[in-house]
């Protein structure tokens, strides 16, 4: 079987798993518990989530509450302007990022048990919701194909897997893009950004990656996706490097958006 008869082969496997996995209306992804679907005056926000997970997920669940800056998708402190002080101090490279909550909460730990507690099937479930809103969100779904960022290969050897790899797979899945996840890699071996303090993550990001077959994103339109946005250092480097490659624009989903202090 040839690789492109194989991918094909591999995403119609994956896509019989998802049927079996996590469906809007059925058991919580989370929990197990019952979902019960919209009802009652909830918030048209709260109304779509409750349709992903049970009522006590929904009420453990970290809202994005708005305003949120226009660009990097963080609640914003103050109420008036359109952007947060990261946006409008530092050039991003993405036109926008969208999150499905903060990082805080039930999504903080469901992350946690993603990355270190072998539960890919959340990984699942977040992908899936994840790609839902891509399809609703006017800028992020001109998107033409679907990118992870690259993680550090000790880091992925050390827990046997990639949980952005596994966002980025279930949101292709779902929104029928292709994943060129191949594209950009890390060339670098800087420290993990997790390990420095806000203010060196941008220097150690910059020139840590590299776009390997730029035929592939050349006028495209690129979403990124990654587990967590906390200062969108590396979101923004690897969008630079996309738009220097020839992208037409890098747009992003992540599971979770820190909240920065000060803004
Ligand atoms: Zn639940
Ligand atoms: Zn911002």
């Amino acid at each position: 079987m040839g690789w492109a008869r194989w991918q094909s082969f591999l995403t119609d496997l994956g896509e019989g798993i998802q049927s079996l996995f996590v469906s809007p209306g059925g058991t919580c992804p989370f929990c197990g518990r019952q979902i019960e679907g919209e009802a009652g005056e909830r918030s048209s926000w709260a109304a779509w989530l409750s349709e992903w997970v049970c009522p006590d997920c929904l009420e453990r669940f970290p809202f994005v509450v708005p305003p949120l800056c226009q660009q990097c998708g963080r609640p914003l402190r103050q109420t008036s302007g359109t952007h947060c002080q990261d946006c409008l101090r530092f050039r991003r490279f993405f036109s926008c990022c969208r999150a499905l909550g903060v990082y805080e909460g039930a999504l903080r730990e469901w992350i946690h048990l993603l990355k270190y507690g072998g539960r890919l099937d959340f990984g699942q479930a977040l992908g899936r919701m994840m790609a839902d809103m891509v399809q609703r969100d006017r800028q992020l779904a001109e998107a033409d194909c679907v990118l992870a960022i690259p993680a550090s290969a000790d880091r992925v050897t050390a827990r046997g897997y990639d949980q952005a790899w596994i966002l980025a797979q279930e949101c292709a899945w779902q929104t029928r893009l292709p994943v060129a996840n191949e594209v950009v890699a890390r060339v670098g071996s800087a420290a993990p950004q997790s390990l420095l303090p806000t203010h060196a993550r941008r220097r150690n990001a910059f020139g840590q990656f590299a776009v390997a077959q730029p035929g592939r994103i050349a006028g495209r339109t690129v979403l990124l996706v990654d587990d967590i946005f906390t200062t969108g250092a590396t979101l923004s480097e690897v969008s630079r490097v996309l738009l220097r490659a020839g992208a037409r624009r890098v747009v992003a989903v992540v599971a979770a958006i820190g909240v920065q202090r000060g803004d």
